[in-house]
Formats: structure tokens, C-alpha cells, sequence
């Protein structure tokens, strides 16, 4: 089978490896088609992801669907040819946070396409992967992979807004309109935000925020806007950090209102952050953080197969694995591309 290596950072190469066998329980899914996402790009060009940093050969990916091409003894309920949306988490489902409920935090997690161990479990940018068959989400027919493979974000998105708390009535900041920071956007207006003002340094992420039903945007440039959204401690009820820049948390911490709450969904780059974390105490900020997902991505395909969600606006661009290198330099150029998907035949 055919893999999309990176074998140091800007270059990966397509290389030919065995395909994976299934083991009890298991499932080989023939990958048709996988999202680039901000972490990808991060292992591409920085050869690290916020503290997760490429130490070999790594295959990249975690957001794909495809076809059950064969199954494992003692699968039931799955067939060859069957479309699935593919979770890339596994959980152990015995140690301590997966007894709280807390999948996510697993001390035993194996997420695809992550370097936060080593060896790395490798990702879905190949024709084939090994999965547990739990991991598996089957998709209507009528779905397109490429629509199905955002379920992992549009996961990341529902389990942020979770975190957050209701969201009925309230004036909302998004900071950061990238693809996890648009399908927030979407996700906070389903969950009754009365206003969603969305900021951001590109113009075409903000048009697409704009699509996706922010009620203004802001471009992050204009100091002015921000000064006074700071101003008679601050504005917003809750602020979405979605950028994962130390400006990005900055503006979010000025920008919420006394005994708002500030959720951090952006991953910060490694080691501190210089940011005037004093407003914290003094505006009695409830500052939150939101990782990954718990056990949302079986709702995340629901929304999108049932329609609720439009992702039309956000799927800019489509390659070939072969042309896996032009993918992640026009996933990386904001001022053009929104999710960028590799497509697999
Ligand atoms: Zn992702
Ligand atoms: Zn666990």
C-alpha cells in the first residue's frame, strides 16, 4: 500500500509499506479520504506539534473515512464495502480517567497520527489502517468521505462548547476562524448563542466565518476594536480561544467580561505563554481548557450526515495522496484554503 511518509519537516514522501493485518476485534479500513489539520501542518513545517515533537518516520493524519475493506475475528456489525468515519482515539477504557469518564486523558491513549509517544502511533494518510472496530462510525452511503472525515473536528468543536457551559443568550468572541474555530462558530449558534463576533488576520477566514453564521467579524489587526471591547472590564460573555497564539489568548483575556469565561481550544505553542494572565484574578475570568474529544464523535457524524451542520463552506480543496507536499503548502496559505482534504482512490 501506498503511505504519505514525512521524513523530515517539508518533505514527505509517498512510500510503498505492507498492508496491516487485523487482529481480534479489528478492522483494516481502506482510508478514502483524510483532512489536514492545524496539528498536521505543525508536524510538517516545525517538525513538532505544541510539546509533541517527530523523532521518526512518521505517517500524519487523524481525521479520515473510507470502507471496511476486511474485519478481525469477533467484529460483528461491520462488513467489507461498509462506509465509516474513523475515530483516531483508543482508549484503554480501564485506567483511572477512563473510569471518570474522562476518555480523552487516557494514560494509555493511543490517538493516530500523534508524536505525543514514541514510537509514534502512526496515521491515516495510507490506503489502509488497522483500527479497533469500536473506532469505526458507520456513515450513510449518501455522505462523502471527505464530509465524513470531519467528524474529528466537528468533535473537537462539541466537546469545547460542552466545556463552555450554556451558551443560550450569550454574546460569544471567537478568536482564531480556522476550520475548528468555524465549526465552533456553527456549533455555538445550534447551541443558542444570542451574538458570535468572530476575529481573525486573514480575510478569507473571516468570509467563511461570515458563511458559517458569525454575526460580525473583526480582523484582529484593528487594536482599535479590541481596546474597546476590553474597555469597563470587558464585553463578551464567553470568548472561544481558538487561535492558539499568545495575541489570540491575550485578546480573549481582555476581551471577556468580568466573571466571563475564557475557553482555550487553540494548542499554544510549547512552554509559556506571555500573556497578562493577572486579568484572571482581578476580572474573575473563568479560564477553561478543551482537548481533543470525550465521547462526541459518534453525534459529530450524526450532525454532519443529518445536514445540521453545513461544512460546504469550509471544504476548500481536494488532493491525490501523490500530491500530498501541494496539499499541506496550500493548507498552510490561510489566505487561500480553509480544510484542505488528501483523497484516495
Ligand atoms: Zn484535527
Ligand atoms: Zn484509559
Amino acid at each position: 500500500m501506498l503511505a504519505a511518509v514525512l521524513h523530515e519537516p517539508q518533505r514527505i514522501r509517498i512510500d510503498e509499506l505492507d498492508p496491516p493485518e487485523p487482529a481480534a476485534g479489528q478492522v483494516r479500513v481502506r482510508v478514502r479520504a483524510g483532512g489536514i489539520c492545524g496539528s498536521d501542518l505543525s508536524y510538517y513545517f516545525k517538525g513538532k506539534s505544541g510539546d509533541f515533537a517527530v523523532r521518526e518516520p512518521f505517517i500524519l493524519g487523524h481525521e479520515a473515512a473510507g470502507e471496511i475493506d476486511c474485519v478481525g475475528a469477533d467484529v460483528t456489525g461491520l462488513v467489507r464495502g461498509q462506509r465509516v468515519a474513523v475515530n483516531p482515539g483508543l482508549a484503554c477504557g480501564t485506567c483511572r480517567f477512563c473510569r471518570m469518564g474522562m476518555p480523552n486523558h487516557c494514560l494509555d491513549m493511543r490517538f493516530m497520527g500523534s508524536a505525543s509517544t514514541f514510537p509514534h502511533s502512526q496515521g491515516m494518510f495510507r490506503q489502509f489502517i488497522v483500527v479497533g472496530a469500536t473506532q469505526c462510525v458507520p456513515v450513510p452511503e449518501s455522505l462523502g468521505f471527505a464530509q465524513a472525515s470531519m467528524a474529528e473536528p466537528l468533535a473537537v468543536a462539541l466537546h469545547a462548547v460542552k466545556q463552555a457551559g450554556s451558551l443560550v443568550g450569550a454574546r460569544v468572541l471567537l478568536v482564531g476562524c480556522g476550520p475548528v474555530g468555524c465549526l465552533l462558530l456553527a456549533v455555538a449558534r445550534r447551541a443558542g448563542a444570542h451574538r458570535v463576533v468572530a476575529v481573525d488576520l486573514s480575510g478569507k477566514a473571516l468570509q467563511v466565518a461570515r458563511s458559517v453564521g458569525a454575526d460580525e467579524t473583526v480582523n484582529a489587526a484593528d487594536a482599535d476594536q479590541i481596546a474597546r471591547w476590553s474597555a469597563q472590564r470587558g464585553t463578551f460573555d464567553v470568548v472561544i480561544e481558538a487561535s492558539g497564539s499568545p495575541a489570540g489568548l491575550d485578546t480573549a483575556l481582555r476581551s471577556v467580561r468580568a466573571g466571563g469565561t475564557v475557553m482555550q481550544v487553540g494548542n499554544l505553542p510549547a512552554g509559556q505563554s506571555p500573556v497578562a494572565a493577572n486579568l484572571v484574578m482581578s476580572k474573575e475570568i473563568r479560564y477553561m481548557g478543551s482537548f481533543r474529544f470525550a465521547n462526541e464523535y459518534a453525534v459529530a457524524t450524526d450532525e454532519i450526515a443529518s445536514g445540521r451542520i453545513d461544512l460546504s463552506p469550509l471544504m476548500t480543496h481536494s488532493f491525490s495522496l501523490a500530491e500530498a507536499n501541494r496539499a499541506f503548502e496550500i493548507a498552510h496559505d490561510r489566505s487561500q484554503s480553509m480544510k484542505v482534504h488528501l483523497s484516495f482512490d
